[in-house]
């Protein structure tokens, strides 16, 4: 069931959803050759306490960090470490959630480190993209698997290919809630979109075809066969007045 949220339960999702934009604003201008993830880590920790709001990921299913840090063919779920260092020519994925006054906010963005190649350009610029194209579908009338079908179709025009075995989500009193939204499908399916809807869209998106695997630690998420990932999300409301985008600096 799709719970609808109060006019008034959309405005602290969207003060929660400016805090975490600020604190991923921060940990993205830190981003250089020379730094570990866990460094990133403990600045988006510390901002999120500071803020008066709390992790949303750290001990989810035991997770043990406040951020998701994905290099490379990482895909999503990678764990920040002291002895995992930035190099010159990676993309990073940050994916960060927290919760404040009962509700949760969730995004993530893919970064460069220093400058990166071509194709690593390609595939940050059709994941953001196919966010933006996604969220656009958020409006009165649509069904969910038209975000769906928009996402995945653009991705596979672009040559990439959306990830399939995870999915963006419902969001609010719950970090995961109803409806999954996957990355790719038949545009006209499932419910028709209702104004008090919050999704958290998060396309998920690689260089090579095959299915991602789970590597020993449990939680990185790793392409097949080593291709590049990159992974953007917002978390976005169904107003009055169309979309709202509440994971974005207010100023
Ligand atoms: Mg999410």
């Amino acid at each position: 069931m799709i719970l609808i949220k109060t006019p008034d339960e959309i405005e602290t999702m969207r003060r929660n959803g400016a805090i975490l934009a600020s604190v991923l604003d921060a940990v993205c201008e830190k981003v250089t050759p020379g730094r570990s993830t866990a460094y990133l880590d403990r600045l988006a920790e510390e901002m999120i306490r500071k803020a008066g709001a709390k992790p949303a990921f750290k001990g989810y299913h035991g997770f043990p960090a406040t951020l998701c840090t994905s290099i490379n063919e990482e895909v999503v779920h990678g764990i920040p470490s002291e002895e995992r260092i930035l190099v010159e020519g990676d993309i990073l994925s940050i994916d960060v959630g927290l919760m404040r006054d009962g509700f949760y906010a969730d995004m993530a963005t893919t970064v460069p480190v220093g400058r990166i190649g071509e194709e690593a350009e390609h595939l940050l610029s059709v994941t953001k993209e196919s966010l933006w194209r996604g969220i656009k579908q958020v409006k009165i009338g649509n069904r969910l698997s038209d975000i769906s079908h928009t996402i995945g179709s653009y991705v596979e025009s672009e040559g990439l290919f959306v990830v399939k075995e995870y999915v963006g989500h419902g969001i609010g009193k719950n970090l995961h809630e109803d409806p999954q939204i996957p990355n790719y499908g038949p545009r006209g399916r499932g419910p028709r979109l209702q104004v008090g809807m919050v999704f958290a869209i998060e396309p998920m998106v690689k260089t090579d075809p095959d299915p991602t695997r789970v590597l020993d630690d449990g939680w990185t998420v790793v392409t097949a066969t080593g291709g590049l990932a990159a992974h953007f999300e917002h978390t976005v409301a169904l107003t009055e007045r169309g979309v709202d985008v509440l994971t974005m600096i207010r100023r």
